[in-house]
């Protein structure tokens, strides 16, 4: 059976006659109508409309983010939080409405909790650096886990170092999900922070960061948690997860190169901050300085008016279109995809299977390398990524230095899933295993 593309792209609909045998489910969305919001996705690189499968990096973008930011230098530019003329107002106005905006998208309980950052991992080492290095010092006990980016182990091995804390990690499976038992083996130390991801970003598992967040609270211990692969495809409720700190990435989401750190609100008072420099202050003189409210504090130098509204443009643009439908349409996608993938003899899958896990599809084909799986995908039109996808000790765990990673998002659609089954078969042949 031959399945037109989301366009009709006729000539690539060639390379989907070898994969007659799965039939492609219906989802949610309606994602070729979505697609037609990215420009990039229609456009053609080599020839080809993409099959863009690496949202897990970084997601395309919307007109109508790409209009917001625009539009926020063509009509309300000016520094943030500095003028008193009418335009300088505005820019101010505009950045602190995004702030309401990230503030509503993640059930924050007040804007104050809400702090701006360049990145997710500029957030996670907000809070290694601001609470850790202040509040952890030797005998503390720091529990991480073996899945997470090193964006949210890194920042733990240095403070750890700098304070003399142990660092502990919770294992895997063989399933790819956190092995509970060695998380009760940490029970009887003096745990102080506990760092999970929410999503797995090579294996894509799923974390019940509520049961962690119960779990630390309970062994006295704050959790800080890596939303950077949740928030863009399910509903995040900071108040239902019980966390202490969460950071998002706005790039992952559809929005520009922004992030979010969401921090309860005793907390972050009772830390330092981690840069420093104007705006951020209340007072200073020659003798010292105080600092700024929340979340201004946490927030040095003339801020990122374009990204911020952006990014809220982001968060709007997925809110509307539904996170409870975005997640749905990712798990019937990549139900079809793992079953695409495991139909294809010498293609690993890691991480538990669907149901219940992020639409995220790391795989290695026996005889080929990641890079060269991905270069010949690149071929096709299909983009993914390989490597370790910067988690090592995950990788290590499986045995493995590198996957390709296929990875969907609202804009995919059964076709791509298609292409990309069928650019390995094209791998398998091209290497003769
Ligand atoms: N955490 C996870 C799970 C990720 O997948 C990534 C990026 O791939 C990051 C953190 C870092 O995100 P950012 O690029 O926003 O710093």
């Amino acid at each position: 059976m031959l399945r037109p593309g989301p366009l009709g792209f006729g000539l690539r609909r060639r390379v989907y006659t070898e994969r007659m045998a799965v039939e492609a489910p219906t989802t949610p969305l309606d994602a070729a109508r979505i697609k037609l919001d990215f420009p990039i996705l229609m456009r053609e690189v080599n020839g080809m409309l993409p099959a863009y499968l690496d949202s897990a990096a970084s997601s395309q973008k919307p007109r109508q983010v790409i209009d917001a930011i625009v539009d926020v230098y063509e009509t309300s530019y000016a520094a943030v939080h500095r003028a008193v003329y009418t335009l300088g107002e505005r820019a101010t106005e505009r950045y602190e409405a995004a702030r309401d905006t990230v503030t509503a998208f993640l059930n924050a309980a007040s804007r104050r909790e809400v702090i701006f950052v360049r990145n997710a991992t500029e957030g996670l080492n907000l809070v290694a650096y601001a609470y850790g290095l202040k509040f952890l010092g030797p005998g503390d006990v720091i529990v991480s886990t073996e899945m997470e980016h090193h964006s949210n182990l890194v920042p733990w091995q240095e403070v750890a170092r700098r304070t003399g804390a142990e660092l502990r990690y919770v294992r895997l499976t063989d399933r790819g999900e956190l092995d509970t038992e060695s998380l009760e083996e940490l029970a009887g130390a003096d745990v102080k922070l506990v760092a999970a991801t929410h999503v797995s970003n090579s294996l894509g598992t799923v974390n019940d960061v509520a049961a962690i967040a119960r779990w630390a609270h309970d062994h006295g211990a704050v959790m800080v948690c890596d939303g950077a692969q949740a928030a863009p495809h399910r509903v995040v409720d900071v108040q239902a997860l019980g966390c202490d700190f969460y950071a998002i990435s706005g790039h992952k989401m559809c929005g520009p190169g922004m992030g979010a750190l969401y921090g309860r609100a005793d907390l972050l008072e009772a830390m330092d901050p981690f840069l420093t420099g104007g705006g951020q202050i209340a007072k200073v003189t020659l003798e010292g300085t105080t600092w700024n409210e929340l979340p201004y504090k946490f927030e040095p130098g003339v801020p990122p008016l374009a990204e911020a509204v952006g990014f809220a443009a982001a968060a709007d643009y997925v809110t509307r279109i539904g996170l409870e439908a975005i997640h749905e349409h990712e798990q019937v996608l990549t139900a079809y995809g793992w079953e695409l993938l495991s139909a294809i003899p010498g293609v690993n899958l890691f991480g538990p299977p669907p149901p219940d896990r992020a639409g995220i599809l790391s795989f290695t084909v026996d005889g080929v390398h990641a890079h060269d799986v991905a270069q010949i995908l690149d071929a096709e039109g299909v983009c993914v990524r390989a490597g370790h996808h910067c988690t090592q000790p995950a990788m290590r765990h499986f045995d493995v230095v590198a996957t390709s990673r296929a990875s969907v998002y609202l804009y995919n659609t059964t076709d791509d899933l298609d292409r990309l089954a069928a650019g390995v078969d094209r791998v398998k042949r091209t290497f003769g295993v």
